[in-house]
């Protein structure tokens, strides 16, 4: 069988040779890789943490393939009422900044167009790109015009030949998963006019660090920036970052907002970084000591599981639960199944772990079997909690994250 993956020689940002692996969480099949009772088990590919000694950048040590990582399965989430309402903030947020009272707006991986609505409500020209052929379409079919196709230096080339410039352009959550991040750096640049502004949205390292997040390191997931390593990145294409805010809805992102233009930056960025060097997050002390932090971690998880052994099931079959699960060691032989409302992974196995997924519904008719979950899915905890007492769970949780694991 063919390699599926490469290790990298260079920093993926600044071709530095001068890096160094901080945390080895093993070799696990990539998270997303659910596979069928009977078929053949997905591939093992080293999981490690890097960290650039030059530029500063936390990225991972080997590239799986593309086409082996996002062409297997779409999960089609739907969206839901608070990604509804986040989308109308981020939004105003944007028109705050913007000189410009009806921009011309462009999204990329804008997935169903959920984020580009407001933006056509309040009369702008939008444009989204997104490579999946099936929600590109489903998009377009919903009044959002979108081109199906992963954006690019070329790609960007190709639309500003066809309708121009943007006063507008927006990526959220899709930069630390590209491997050609500095063809869509460049890409934004191309397509950016001289008066508009750029919006960046990315998981914030310097959480990661803080709460003890390794379960978000998995091979889909390349980057991990800080502040000063995503204004480093776009300095390299003469792009400013100015202001700052955070996400309201992960509550654990940043949203950069970068020009052409210099212009000054606000107190609320000028006091974030100055927090981020504080702490140290781009420090490789302050990652080793997150990589003894999070073995640690993984260790009291095992043993808290291995102290209740009887009849424990998990709830949320997601990538980041498979980090998870593979870095603590902990598989069919300590976990029943794992329920999951997303009826596409019913019947899945989970990869590396070998944990059938149940569906919601099958669990429910036989609740009382079970006494103890383990909550895979800690960052919905409150929803989740509430929706499984409402099914008729009378046992107990055990909530793996952020910091220490606890049993409720
Ligand atoms: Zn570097």
């Amino acid at each position: 069988m063919n390699r599926i993956y490469e290790t990298v020689t260079e920093c993926r940002i600044c071709k530095s040779k001068n890096f160094e692996i901080v945390l080895d969480l093993g070799n696990q099949p990539p998270a997303n890789s659910l596979y069928e009772k009977d078929s053949e088990m997905p591939p093992e590919v080293p999981l490690r943490l890097m960290f650039c000694n030059d530029c500063k950048t936390v990225q991972l040590g080997e590239s799986v393939e593309p086409n082996y990582l996002f062409s297997r399965y779409v999960w089609v989430t739907g969206t839901s009422e608070s990604t509804k309402s986040y989308s109308k903030i981020f939004a105003q947020k944007a028109f705050s900044r913007l000189s410009t009272v009806i921009p011309s707006v462009l999204e990329i991986a804008s997935n169903d167009g959920t984020f580009l609505k407001p933006f056509i409500e309040a009369g702008c020209d939008v444009l989204g790109v997104d490579p999946a052929v099936n929600i590109a379409k489903m998009a377009s079919n919903n009044g959002v015009p979108t081109i199906d196709k992963f954006f690019s230096e070329a790609v960007a080339e190709e639309i500003k030949q066809t309708s121009g410039l943007r006063d507008l352009v927006f990526a959220r959550n899709v930069l630390p998963h590209v491997k050609e991040i500095h063809s869509v750096v460049s890409g934004l640049k191309t397509l950016l006019s001289e008066d508009g502004i750029g919006i960046i949205e990315f998981h914030d390292a310097g959480l990661i660090m803080k709460e003890l997040h390794y379960d978000s390191i998995y091979h889909e997931h390349l980057f991990f920036f800080s502040l000063e390593t995503m204004s480093s990145l776009l300095s390299k294409y003469n792009l400013n970052i100015f202001d700052v805010s955070t996400s309201s809805i992960s509550g654990g992102s940043w949203v950069v907002y970068f020009s052409k233009k210099r212009k000054d930056k606000t107190t609320a960025l000028l006091t974030a970084i100055e927090n981020e060097k504080k702490k140290g997050i781009n420090t490789i002390a302050e990652w080793k000591s997150f990589a003894l932090r999070a073995i640690e971690h993984s260790e009291n998880l095992k043993k808290i599981l291995n102290d209740s052994k009887e009849r424990v099931v998990a709830y949320g079959a997601s990538a980041r639960s498979s980090t998870l699960l593979n870095f603590c060691n902990i598989d069919k032989n300590d976990i029943k199944f794992i329920l999951d409302k997303n009826p596409m992974k019913n019947g899945l196995i989970t990869p590396g772990t070998e944990i059938p997924i149940v569906a919601f519904d099958d669990f429910v008719n036989e609740v009382d079997k079970y006494n103890t979950i383990l909550l895979l899915a800690w960052n919905f905890k409150e929803e989740v909690i509430q929706d499984l007492r409402s099914s008729g769970f009378t046992g107990k949780f055990i909530i793996p994250l952020p910091y220490k694991p606890e049993m409720i």
